[in-house]
């Protein structure tokens, strides 16, 4: 926390927020004006007027939590408008609740915001946290906001239930696992491309698609819940499909093998590659694709379809977990086509 930063009185309530850009509301106007029509229904949010919140979890259910920060200019190209901002904070956490099958419920949110974000910025950044709460069901029950003389900094911590057991584990995958991804892999890490106008060749559609997979993520809920209890490990690809998968190698003790051809790419994706082969690494290692990346025994098989179509969401065998360590891809001809690079790996 930066020296300069002016803390709100002790009794002031989770959401007070001082000033911490240009304002013409002040402190408690930009709350009253921005943030409390923000505040979850749920009674332990006291509308955001005491200094805790609290969560009642129904019977039979446990609370999932997730954190994940927002550093503009280092998860940011920098010019994505407020709102954008806004909901891109919501959703990375909410790809991990999906992984763990989760139903969101609420979320606390912590701003560090330079003296160049003014009231325009805020209230636009509130009508995407708006539009978000009103998509997946969430609402807010507390936050906190300083000044910083850096680049703005936005923090969520996102809770979800589950049914009460087991969550599945980046450690639970098992020898013979088939692995499975949802959506179609690498368009994160070539939007950024495009939006960084490095794929010059593509067409336009295909870079307005591209761009967009990066700019805004679906984390997969529905998906994420029809899948309970069918699979072994979960987890969201944020930081590249071969990073994160050998984080569920190294936890469960185990190497995976892929095959190149069945990584699902979609059509742009797969028009870039056709066009740059060299892209392939960046299909495999890069990240931003917040799809869901799983392990279940084979004869899970026909229930993993049963719920991929009940969900409306694609998934798609791509490789098998056996003994030995680490991740291997491999291409029609059997080649090693294993990116370097393992995987984005946020600061
Ligand atoms: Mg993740």
């Amino acid at each position: 926390m930066p020296a300069v930063a002016s803390r709100p009185p002790p009794d002031a309530g989770p959401m007070a927020m001082p000033s911490p850009g240009a304002s013409s509301l002040g402190e408690f106007g930009r709350i009253a004006r921005y943030f409390a029509p923000l505040a979850s229904s749920m009674p332990g949010a006291a509308g955001l007027t005491d200094d805790c919140a609290t969560i009642e979890v129904p019977p039979g259910r446990m609370l999932v939590a997730k954190t994940d920060t927002i550093v503009d200019t280092i998860h940011l190209v920098g010019d994505e408008p407020a709102d954008l901002v806004a909901r891109k904070a919501l959703r990375v956490n909410l790809s991990d609740l999906a992984a763990k099958g989760a139903v969101p419920l609420a979320y606390l949110l912590s701003l560090a915001l330079p003296a160049s974000v003014d009231d325009a910025w805020v209230a636009r950044f509130a009508q995407g946290l708006a539009a978000d709460q009103a998509e997946f069901g969430l609402g807010l029950i507390g936050g906190d906001s300083d000044r910083t003389t850096g680049p703005f900094v936005v923090t969520v911590a996102m809770f979800g239930t589950v049914p009460a057991g087991a969550i599945p584990r980046r450690g639970d995958a098992k020898p013979g696992d088939d692995i499975y991804v949802s959506g179609t892999i690498g368009d994160g890490a070539l939007g950024l491309k495009a939006v960084r106008g490095q794929l010059p060749g593509l067409s336009q559609e295909a870079r307005g698609f591209l761009a967009d997979r990066y700019r805004l993520p679906r984390p997969r809920l529905a998906l994420g819940q029809a899948l309970a209890g069918i699979v072994h490990a979960a987890m969201d690809v944020s930081d590249g499909l071969v990073g994160d998968l050998a984080h569920i190698c190294k936890h469960s003790g185990l190497a995976a093998a892929l095959r190149w051809e069945n990584v699902p790419l979609s059509p742009a994706a797969r028009q870039a590659v056709a066009a740059e082969p060299r892209l392939r690494e960046a299909v495999l290692g890069g990240g931003d694709d917040y799809e869901l990346l799983l392990t279940a025994a084979p004869d899970a098989a026909s229930r993993l379809a049963a719920a991929s179509s009940r969900a409306g969401v694609p998934l798609t065998r791509i490789g098998t977990m056996a003994a030995g360590q680490g991740v291997r891809v491999v291409d029609a001809d059997g080649r090693d086509v294993t990116p370097k690079v393992g995987g984005y790996r946020h600061a």
